[in-house]
């Protein structure tokens, strides 16, 4: 059975390149996928892009074209819950796009013609997700204090919101938190791409599992924390987090 691990961004696949055995390059839809083998694993690596539709083709080329039977997510996103704080991680349980809406002739988030606003994850694969990503902050321990000037990283689960937006405004992210909770969708988490690989999963019914680690608080200084943030941190919890997903992955 064939995984797709998807990533947002260069810096978090470049760890995951590096350990993946007999790698092929494959260029399809003007995207590079690498296929091979993580601990024994038939796997594809891909870069999602940024945003809903490009994300959206990769995952259809994943399935369509590589065949893969389960897909996985890791990325960053800016926390939005209470309590969500940058180093965090959020393995995300559903999604929902918070720029759609098509009322009054459709409820405010429902995806038209599919007559809801979430798509779930896989709770299987999302269970492996979480024991991975408590796994993987173990082996960091103590590496990141200064960077994420905190100690203890807490690994949630719950919501995530994506939308074409990088949110990066402390009353946008108030406002998109408070207009999604009261039509009943409180999210943890704010990002670009998770509601539209759902969704394309949702449709071929595959299962998917996205975990996110918190870049940013989607408030005003989202944007000066983010570079440095991928680069030195988050590409070392997706490298962790996958190695310890992928052995703990069953082969059929
Ligand atoms: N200049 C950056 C652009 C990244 S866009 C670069 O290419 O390096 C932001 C990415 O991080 C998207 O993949 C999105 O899913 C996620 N993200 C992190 N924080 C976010 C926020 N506050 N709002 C929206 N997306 C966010």
């Amino acid at each position: 059975m064939t995984t797709a691990i998807l990533s947002a961004l260069a810096e978090e696949q470049q760890g995951l390149l590096d350990l993946l055995h007999q790698p092929r390059r494959v260029t399809r839809a003007g995207r590079e996928f690498w296929q091979g083998e993580l601990h024994g694993q038939p796997v594809v690596l891909a870069l999602s892009r940024i945003g809903k539709v490009a994300a959206a083709t990769t995952a259809t080329t994943l399935i369509e074209a590589f065949g893969v039977q389960r897909l996985v997510f890791t990325g960053v996103a800016g926390g939005v819950g209470p309590g969500v704080q940058v180093g965090d991680v959020v393995v995300a349980t559903e999604f929902v796009q918070h720029d759609m809406d098509a009322s009054p002739i459709f409820p405010r988030y429902q995806i038209p013609l599919y007559g809801r606003e979430r798509f779930a994850c896989d709770a299987a694969l999302s269970a492996l997700l979480s024991g991975a990503s408590h796994a993987g902050l173990v082996r960091l321990e103590g590496q990141f204090d200064a960077k994420t000037g905190r100690g203890g990283r807490a690994v949630h689960h719950g919501l995530i919101a994506s939308g074409d937006r990088f949110v990066s405004a402390a009353e946008e992210a108030r406002r998109l938190h408070a207009d999604l909770s009261d039509a009943g969708h409180p999210p943890l988490a704010v990002e670009m791409e998770g509601a539209a690989v759902a969704q394309v999963c949702h449709d071929y019914a595959i299962p998917f599992a996205a975990v996110r680690t918190i870049s940013d608080r989607a408030d005003d200084t989202a944007h000066v924390d983010f570079p440095q943030f991928v680069r030195d941190v988050a590409s070392r919890y997706a490298l962790v987090i996958i190695d310890e997903f992928v052995r703990t992955l069953p082969s059929r």
